[in-house]
């Protein structure tokens, strides 16, 4: 049986670290981080993930805020609710929970915040930064998930890395850190001919495609190590049986909830061939989060001319 890759106990550790950065920050005579969050609409599952973000900004003592506003918000309320947090000096990062409201653009939005504000690591001047080799910011995702293997001392350089999604938050800038560490990386998009031959190549698979078991056996190297980034809710019950067969629990959660986290790897069928694999939930999630503090510890930083 592969590892298990407890990114809740990594992500833990991170959050540790990032408090302690914090009360130093502060014992100098620093100004704690200030990070607001904004949120458009009544999604659900946006609503969950903002409410955690602000409760772990306050746990590691930074100061968070959320600005909650209704999905018939207009574009141009928007862009003035960002250049009001732009200007702000006391707010270090900054970031709209995505997705917006489909009558939103999110382009010029995510554009409009200053890339020294940009936790989130998706303003353009970023992304370049990253493919570059400059510093800045780094989708929290993505960062979490090379914290994960690096922590875990998993040996990057000259191994292949194949990426499974292409998103400018997760499936890009994977591929950019992964090439960074000396990887050689593949990266796979729905238009990439014979995925379980190209995914089989992966001495580590990174799966962020949003379809629900789609990695399986088929697509794993023997000995892969595994991190599976989706978060897919599933409420068909033929799914979560082909998915978790025999498998009582997952059954009696989706009859109480409604519905079964799915992650986008077939995890029943993909952990006996892998060294190590990422859960979910437990896995990537939690990092997610622990990143963005530590992004937001950084802008902090850099804004009070502490860092380069
Ligand atoms: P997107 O929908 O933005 O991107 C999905 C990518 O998968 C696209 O590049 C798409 O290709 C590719 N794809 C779709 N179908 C296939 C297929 N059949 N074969 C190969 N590639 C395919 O998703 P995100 O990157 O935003 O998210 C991916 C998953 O990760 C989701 O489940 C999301 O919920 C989860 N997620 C989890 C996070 C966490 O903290 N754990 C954070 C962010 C996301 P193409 O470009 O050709 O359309």
């Amino acid at each position: 049986m592969s590892e298990l890759l407890d990114g809740k106990a990594v992500a833990a550790a991170i959050r540790a670290e990032v408090a302690q950065g914090v009360e130093e920050l502060v014992a100098s005579g620093g100004r704690p981080p200030g990070l607001t969050v904004v949120l458009v609409g009544d999604d659900p599952a946006s609503q969950v993930y903002v409410g955690s973000k602000v409760r772990a900004c306050t746990e590691v003592g930074m100061v968070s805020r959320k600005i909650a506003r209704p999905a018939a918000t207009t574009q141009e309320e928007l862009a003035a609710i960002v250049d009001e947090l732009n200007q702000d000096e006391t707010i270090d990062g900054m970031l709209l929970q995505l997705p917006l409201p489909r009558h939103i653009e999110e382009r010029p939005l995510l554009e409009r915040i200053l890339p020294a504000k940009d936790v989130d690591g998706f303003h353009p001047v970023n992304a370049g930064r990253l493919w570059l080799d400059l510093p800045g910011f780094v989708p929290a995702t993505p960062a979490g998930i090379l914290e994960l293997l690096k922590r875990r001392g998993t040996p990057l350089a000259g191994r292949r890395a194949v990426v499974v999604g292409r998103s400018n938050t997760v499936g890009k800038p994977m591929a950019a850190l992964l090439l960074r560490e000396n990887c050689t990386v593949t990266l796979c998009h729905s238009k990439t001919a014979d995925l379980a031959a190209v995914a089989r190549e992966g001495d580590i698979l990174v799966a962020a495609v949003g379809r629900p078991g789609l990695v399986s056996a088929e697509h794993v190297k023997d000995g892969a190590v595994v991190i599976d980034v989706g978060i897919n809710r599933v409420s068909d019950r033929a799914t979560v049986e082909r998915l978790f067969p025999g498998d009582a629990r997952k059954l009696a959660q989706l009859e109480q909830k409604g519905a079964v986290l799915v992650g986008d790897v077939d995890f029943v069928r993909v952990a006996p061939k892998a060294s190590a694999i990422t859960p979910v939930p437990g896995g990537v999630g939690p990092l997610t989060v622990a990143m963005l503090l530590v992004n937001t510890l950084k802008a902090a930083r850099r804004r009070q001319g502490l860092d380069a």
